[in-house]
């Protein structure tokens, strides 16, 4: 199979890897949002949040809140964003589960800038319900 996330845990392409356990690998992002962007990934495959395994998606998360602990704690970062993406209609462009671990920084050297990437919605509570609903089955 042809996945760069694959090559990254068979050590066959380089990445500057910051932790691991016995599932997760976490490494720094190419082509960072910000100071200290992190990935965190299975080291078995799986495409998205819909088919990774439960033991790993934990394993992920887990490891996702230590890295933002340590941005927190150690870059001094303002805040954090644990982001996923699933499908290319949501952005994704590496079709190997990941979970990007962005700090936040509200000023200073690496102040980020970075804007809500969506137009809140007036409420509409009958949609609301109706999605609520669709969701429940
Ligand atoms: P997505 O767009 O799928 O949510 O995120 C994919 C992320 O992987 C992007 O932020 C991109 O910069 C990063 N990325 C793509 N190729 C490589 C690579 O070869 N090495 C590293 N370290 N990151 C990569
Ligand atoms: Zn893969």
């Amino acid at each position: 199979m042809d996945c760069v996330f694959c090559a990254i845990v068979a050590g066959d392409i380089p990445s500057t890897q910051v932790d691991e356990d016995e599932r997760v690998l976490a490494f720094m992002d190419i082509n960072p949002a910000t100071y200290g962007h992190t990935l965190v990934i299975p080291k078995a495959h799986a495409a998205d949040v819909l088919e990774i395994p439960t033991d790993d998606l934990t394993a992920a998360a887990a490891m996702g809140q230590r890295i933002a602990k340590r941005a927190m704690a150690n870059l001094g970062a303002d805040g954090v964003n644990l982001l996923n993406s699933c499908k290319a209609e949501a952005w994704q462009t590496v079709f190997h589960f990941h979970l990007h671990v962005i700090p936040r920084y509200a000023s200073g050297p690496h102040a980020d800038g970075m804007t809500l990437p969506w137009t809140p919605q007036e409420t509409d509570f009958d949609a609301i319900g109706a999605a609520a609903e669709q969701l429940r089955a």
